[in-house]
């Protein structure tokens, strides 16, 4: 890890990370086998746990633990005139420039300022063209005919069926303000770089939550979802000491926000945004007022019937990039032993327990004299409640470190005693100490291990 530079660890970097992702099931290149698909992944067996363990972490947060919080989820193809409301279809754009020479093209705001200046191809010294806008919208068509007039767009963002189902959630679900929304879902953007394997894709999901204020109270409520955000991360267990607040300056900041900052993760590759939290006052309400011709005031019924356009404040977090956060974050390899070879070494992914995809493996000493069969009634015995593995090739030590890399935080031996009293050896994925437990209490074990973990 970076930050650890002693002999007993070593660096993480993006191609250890791809590697194992690869290797172990978490991330397949999309359409592999015709060489890829570029800015699309697929999410194998251990990646689909892992992903969907961080949406439900992230949605129980936002709705079980606060009150005032709904779901939705609104559809990907929407009316063509949201993204006219929204400002997208005018300015959801990419600076851009070619080499005339290798025919390469880069985002103008990411390449070295005075090769920009001389119009200078970073890659080959050719002849820059000059800069123009590209919007980032997938457009498609709906309907039989294919003359323009079906012509719609594949959401860049979730947060806009948030605002263009306001008012039918106020209504139906009585909500008072302040009250928030949240959703994840896919969105997609036409992305010209895609390198760093899926933090920045074509094809990703968000994890957004549109909170509704009473215009005035929007700089309280803003400061209370930076704070929010925080903790959660400290909930994951994440190292707090790579994350950072970036606070965007006058430059960055959207024409319409009063403020935004962006929570930033130390990647491999640097620092990086993670999510933002945004105060985006009461634009996007009113922009669809005025384009809808639909009334969006909110009628505070508690307050005299005051009518007004609430302000919302967001919280727009991408799921695809917390994971690859998450992958970032556990990765470790530690020196375990000094023989002067790699088996010194084992690779193991230190995530929370909650997150990890595969809670409990069993793995019998031997698969003779019945150890298989009891191994087997123990996962039973298990997998209502966990999600478990069953491993019984090759030697014991072997099978640990498969179960390291996976990053299961739990390990379940049964040998010949366990035949005997009903007990197991539990060797826990982060100390690899191990502990004698008798099977009818590792229910209960597991789970107060889970409630009390902190990572070392
Ligand atoms: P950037 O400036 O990096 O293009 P952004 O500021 O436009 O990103 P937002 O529109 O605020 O990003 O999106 C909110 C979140 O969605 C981001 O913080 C990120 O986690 C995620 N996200 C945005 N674009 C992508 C992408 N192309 N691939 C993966 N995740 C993305």
């Amino acid at each position: 890890m970076a930050e650890q530079k002693n002999a007993d660890s070593r660096e993480v970097s993006m191609e250890k990370i791809t590697s194992l992702a690869k290797r172990r099931g978490f991330v397949f290149q999309s359409s592999e086998i015709y060489g890829g698909q570029a800015g699309a992944w697929d999410y194998g067996p251990l990646g689909i746990e892992l992903k969907n363990r961080i949406q439900r972490f992230w949605w129980k947060e936002m709705t079980q633990l606060h009150d005032d919080i709904v779901g939705l989820d609104a559809a990907i193809l929407m009316h063509p005139k949201v993204w006219e409301a929204s400002g997208h279809v005018s300015n959801f754009t990419d600076p851009l420039v070619d080499c005339k020479k290798c025919k390469s093209r880069f985002r103008a705001d990411l390449i070295d300022e005075k090769k920009l200046a001389a119009k200078t191809c970073p890659e080959c010294g050719g002849e820059l063209t000059d800069t123009r806008k590209f919007n980032l919208m997938f457009k498609t068509n709906i309907g039989p005919v294919d003359d323009g007039s079906g012509q719609i767009y594949l959401r860049p963002e979730t947060a806009q069926g948030i605002y263009v189902n306001y008012k039918n959630i106020v209504q139906s679900n009585r909500m008072k303000i302040p009250f928030g929304i949240a959703q994840v879902g896919k969105a997609f953007r036409n992305e010209i770089v895609t390198k760093n394997f899926i933090f920045r894709t074509c094809e990703f999901e968000q994890m957004e939550m549109q909170y509704f204020v009473k215009p005035g109270d929007d700089e309280k409520f803003f400061e209370y979802w930076r704070d929010q955000r925080w903790k959660y991360f400290e909930k994951l267990g994440v190292r707090m000491d790579k994350l950072r607040w970036h606070q965007h300056g006058k430059d960055e900041l959207a024409h319409y926000a009063k403020d935004a900052y962006d929570i930033e993760y130390e990647f491999p590759m640097g620092w990086k945004e993670l999510e933002g939290v945004h105060n985006r006052t009461d634009f996007d309400l009113k922009r669809h007022q005025e384009v809808s011709g639909k009334d969006m005031q909110y009628i505070d019924q508690d307050n005299g019937n005051e009518r007004y356009v609430p302000y919302i404040v967001e919280t727009s977090a991408g799921l695809t990039r917390q994971m690859l956060m998450i992958l970032c974050d556990a990765y470790d390899e530690e020196k375990v032993a000094d023989k002067g070879n790699d088996d010194d070494w084992r690779t193991v992914m230190r995530f929370h327990p909650a997150l990890a995809p595969i809670t409990v493996a069993v793995l019998p000493l031997m698969k003779k004299d019945g150890l298989a069969e009891l191994a087997q009634d123990i996962r039973a015995s298990l997998k209502e409640d966990y999600a478990t593995d069953y491993d019984q090739a090759g030697a014991i030590g072997r099978r640990y470190r498969r179960q390291d890399e996976a990053g299961t935080p739990f390990c379940v031996t049964v040998d010949y005693d366990s035949k005997e009293d009903g007990t197991v050896t539990v060797r826990e994925r982060d100390s690899m100490e191990q502990k004698r437990v008798h099977k009818d209490e590792l229910l209960s074990y597991i789970r107060d291990r889970i409630k009390n973990y902190k990572r070392a």
